[in-house]
């Protein structure tokens, strides 16, 4: 059975989706507050949380944050719920490790279907199954696993869909409509710069291996050895 966790301090609001998650055949669970949603993630491992923003105690950036820094919780995908249409709230929620974000009020179809997609992004990466190496980076898609020099580098769901992409056309340029096609799925055409900014991070972890990814400018991204 599919686990997802709603941390969520609207009452009315949690209930409401985990009823609709209930006629789905998901087994919803569901956290009032921040710190009250981490220790659920930690003791449930949830196979998605859909966590609100603004939440009493602990914000739901933190809680995010924190989730993605355990090696327990970093590969659980999360779709953030937002009260506020700001971009900001947007790119700080991808820059945190969010798959992807709802803003509110949503209709219960429209949450449905981006869990779908983003347990569909999960399912396909743990399917793949092989490994991938380029200078120091090795991708293990059967395991899940990216490490640079031996040393293990803990990604998202999305992060590690994003690499493969980019190492299984290893030296040829690919647009960012067709790495978001790709990775997000087609829910998300148009919005490019959520591949820029996921790049930003992938970068960032991969550390030294993160040359290997090149921008092309105006165009899109590649990954490449030398
Ligand atoms: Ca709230």
């Amino acid at each position: 059975m599919t686990t997802v966790l709603i941390v969520e301090d609207e009452q009315d609001l949690a209930e409401l989706v985990a009823f609709n998650l209930e006629k789905e055949g998901y087994l919803p669970v569901i956290a009032n507050d921040g710190v009250s949603g981490l220790n659920q993630a930690r003791d449930v491992v949830p196979d998605l949380i859909l966590l609100d923003l603004m939440l009493p105690g602990m914000p739901g950036i933190e809680v995010c944050k924190t989730l993605k820094m355990s090696e327990k919780t970093a590969s659980i995908p999360i779709i953030m719920l937002t009260a506020k249409a700001d971009e900001i709230d947007r790119v700080v929620g991808f820059e945190v490790g969010a798959d992807d974000y709802m803003t509110k009020p949503f209709s219960t179809r429209e949450l449905l279907l981006r869990i779908k997609a983003v347990l569909r992004r999960t399912g396909e990466v743990e399917s793949a199954g092989r490994t991938i190496t380029a200078g120091d980076l090795t991708i293990d898609s059967d395991r899940h696993t990216v490490s640079v020099a031996g040393e293990e580098v803990i990604l998202t769901t999305t992060e590690f869909k994003l690499l493969l992409s980019l190492a299984e056309r290893l030296g040829r340029v690919q647009s960012r409509e067709r790495l978001l096609k790709d990775v997000w799925g087609m829910s998300h055409m148009g919005d490019t710069r959520t591949v820029d900014t996921h790049i930003t991070r992938l970068r960032t972890k991969l550390g030294a291996c993160g040359d290997l990814i090149k921008t092309i400018r105006g165009f899109g991204y590649k990954m490449e050895t030398e």
